[in-house]
C-alpha cells in the first residue's frame, strides 16, 4: 500500500514514518510512504506556500497552486486516482472502522493543513474525503495524518508480523481487550492472575473474555451496545454487573 504525504514539513513525517513497525513494514516492501514538500511545487522565488486570508483575520493560509502542483505529480499519470484525504478539525471522526474500510485502498493521498488551513478551492478540487483524528486544534495535519497511517497499515497482512496480535484488540472486536501481563511473575507485590500460568487454554480465553467484557462494563459501557454479544457474554456480563454492584 502506497501514502502519498502532502506536507510543508516532510521532517515531520520522515521523523517517525522511519522507525519500529512502519520502518521494518517498508523495509519489506509492505508499505511505502512518500512525504511530499509543497514547497518544492511553489513558484515563487522565495518558495512561499502561504498568503494572507482574503477578507483579512489572523494567520496564514496554504495556497492552493503549489498543493495542486504537488497533488498532480503524484496523480498526474495515474490511470486510477486515488482517494484523497484532508486531515482537518472539521472532518469525520476516525474510528477503527474507517481504518478498515481505508485499509483496502492500494494508495492513499494525505493533505496536511498547517496555519489557519488550505485554500477552499484545492480542497474542493482534488479531496474525496475529509478526516479529523479528534475534537480538537492541532498545529498541523501532520501527527494526524501519520495517526491515520500507522492505524491502516498495522491492519495490513504482515506489517504486524503475528496477525492473530490484532484479532483481539479494542476496538476491533467490539470491546476493550482483557489485561495483559508479562514478566516478572510479581511486580511490587503484584501477582499475574494465577489462570494465566495454569496452561488451560480453554479456561483462559473464558477468563479474558470475562475481563474484556468487565473493562468495557467500566471504562466504556457505550461500546457495548453494537458489540454483538452472544447468549454467553451477556450471561457473563450479568455476572459481572453483579459482582461490580451495577445490575439494574
Ligand atoms: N482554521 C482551521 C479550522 O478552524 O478548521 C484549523 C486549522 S489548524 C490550526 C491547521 C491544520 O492542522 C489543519 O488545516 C489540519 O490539517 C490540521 N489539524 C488540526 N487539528 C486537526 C484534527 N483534529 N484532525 C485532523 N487535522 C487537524
Amino acid at each position: 500500500m502506497r501514502f502519498d504525504i502532502l506536507t510543508l514539513f516532510p521532517e515531520l513525517i520522515m521523523a517517525v514514518s522511519g522507525s519500529s513497525i512502519l520502518g521494518r513494514a517498508q523495509q519489506k516492501g509492505l508499505i511505502e510512504i512518500n512525504a511530499v514538500n509543497i514547497r518544492d511545487f511553489s513558484r515563487d522565488k522565495h518558495k512561499k506556500a502561504d498568503d494572507y486570508p482574503y477578507g483579512g483575520g489572523s494567520g496564514m493560509v496554504m495556497m492552493a497552486e503549489p498543493i495542486y502542483e504537488a497533488y498532480m505529480s503524484i496523480v498526474g499519470d495515474l490511470e486510477t486516482k486515488p482517494l484523497t484525504i484532508y486531515l482537518t478539525p472539521q472532518g469525520k471522526l476516525f474510528s477503527q472502522e474507517t481504518a478498515k474500510r481505508l485499509a483496502s485502498h492500494k494508495h492513499l493521498v494525505l493533505l496536511c493543513g498547517h496555519y489557519e488551513g488550505v485554500d477552499e478551492r484545492v480542497i474542493e478540487e482534488i479531496v474525496d474525503e475529509e478526516i479529523s483524528i479528534g475534537d480538537y486544534v492541532l498545529t498541523g495535519g501532520e501527527l494526524p495524518a501519520l495517526v491515520l497511517v500507522d492505524c491502516v497499515s498495522r491492519l495490513i497482512p504482515g506489517v504486524l508480523g503475528n496477525e492473530g496480535s490484532s484479532a483481539d484488540e479494542s476496538l476491533v472486536a467490539g470491546l476493550l481487550e482483557y489485561p495483559q501481563y508479562t514478566r516478572p511473575y510479581v511486580f511490587l507485590g503484584r501477582r499475574v492472575p494465577d489462570i494465566l500460568l495454569s496452561g488451560h487454554h480453554a479456561n483462559i480465553q473464558v477468563w479474558r473474555r470475562r475481563q474484556a467484557l468487565k473493562r468495557t462494563l467500566l471504562k466504556r459501557p457505550d461500546l457495548l451496545e453494537r458489540a454483538g454479544l452472544s447468549q454467553e457474554d451477556l450471561k457473563m456480563l450479568e455476572e459481572v454487573k453483579r459482582e461490580e454492584g451495577l445490575s439494574d
